[in-house]
C-alpha cells in the first residue's frame, strides 16, 4: 500500500467500499490537486438505512471515498475473501490533521453547544500547525441551514467535518459541497463527543475483537433498537450471497 495510490472499489450490498489505500494521504493529494472529495464512513447501520433511503443510497454511490468504518462491513468484505483493515472515520480524521499545512484550514460543525469549540482548542495544542477555520454546534433548525452554510463558506476551509448523525450530515454535505467543491467533506457522526471527552471510545480489546458495537450498547443502552440493524445486516449479506 503506497501513499497516494488510488483506492480500489469493492461492493457490500450493492454499495461501494474503497480499500487498499492510504486514505489520509490520498485525500491530502486530492486536496492539493484541487479535487474535493465527499468521504462517507460506512457501517452496517448505514448500509441497511441505504436499502430504503434512496437519497442516502445515491449519496453513498456517488461519494468520492467510502471507507469501511464498521466491523460488519469488514466482515462482509471478508466473506468474499477480501481481508481489509477497519478504518473508523475518527481515526481517518486524526491521520489527516497532522498532514495539513497552515493554508489548509479545518471547520468543525456538529455536536452540542461548546463541544466543537473545545475540540478546536485541544487540536490547537495537539497540532500546532493546524489552522481552525471555525466551529459551530450542530443544533440548528432547517431554516438556519443557509446561514450555517454561509458561515462555513466565508472561512474557506479545506476540510469540513460534519458531525450531525446519519443521514442528515450526508444530506447536508451533498447539498452544501457545491459551494466548496475543492474541499474535503467528511461526515463524522458522534466523533466530536469523543474528541471533546464527553464519550469514550471502546477500549482496545473491544476494538481489536470487532466488539466496539457491544461497548457502545453498554454505554448507550437506549440505542438497542438502532443496533438491531447489525444482525439484520449480517442476515441480508448472507442471503444475498446465497442468492448469487
Ligand atoms: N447532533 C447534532 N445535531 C442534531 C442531532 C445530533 O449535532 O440535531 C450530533 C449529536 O450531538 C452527536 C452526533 O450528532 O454528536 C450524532 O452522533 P451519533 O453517535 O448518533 O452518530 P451516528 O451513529 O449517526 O454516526
Amino acid at each position: 500500500m503506497s501513499p497516494g495510490v488510488a483506492p480500489v472499489q469493492r461492493s457490500v450490498l450493492g454499495l461501494p467500499v474503497h480499500v487498499n489505500c492510504d486514505y489520509a494521504q490520498w485525500l491530502v493529494d486530492q486536496l492539493r490537486q484541487g479535487r474535493g472529495v465527499h468521504v462517507v464512513t460506512i457501517n452496517a447501520e448505514m448500509a441497511m438505512a441505504a436499502r430504503t433511503d434512496e437519497q442516502l443510497r445515491s449519496i453513498i454511490q456517488n461519494a468520492g471515498l467510502v471507507i469501511p468504518d464498521g466491523a460488519g462491513v469488514v466482515w462482509a468484505l471478508g466473506l468474499t475473501g477480501q481481508k481489509v483493515p477497519r478504518t473508523p472515520g475518527i481515526e481517518l480524521v486524526e491521520q489527516i490533521l497532522p498532514k495539513l499545512i497552515p493554508t489548509e484550514k479545518v471547520y468543525l460543525l456538529g455536536a452540542k453547544p461548546g463541544y466543537a469549540e473545545r475540540v478546536a482548542q485541544q487540536w490547537q495544542i495537539k497540532f500546532p500547525n493546524l489552522k481552525i477555520a471555525g466551529y459551530r454546534d450542530g443544533y440548528f433548525r432547517p431554516e438556519e441551514e443557509d446561514q450555517v452554510l454561509e458561515q462555513i463558506v466565508k472561512t474557506l476551509p479545506s476540510l469540513v467535518l460534519v458531525g450531525l448523525g446519519v443521514p442528515r450530515q450526508e444530506y447536508l454535505i451533498q447539498q452544501w459541497r457545491r459551494q466548496l467543491p475543492q474541499s474535503l467533506w467528511i461526515g463524522v457522526g458522534g466523533s466530536f463527543d469523543i474528541w471533546a471527552g464527553t464519550k469514550e471510545r471502546a477500549p482496545q480489546f473491544f476494538r481489536d475483537n470487532s466488539l466496539e458495537w457491544l461497548y457502545r450498547l453498554y454505554q448507550e443502552p437506549y440505542r438497542w433498537r438502532r443496533m438491531l440493524a447489525l444482525p439484520h445486516f449480517a442476515l441480508t449479506v448472507l442471503a444475498e450471497g446465497v442468492k448469487r
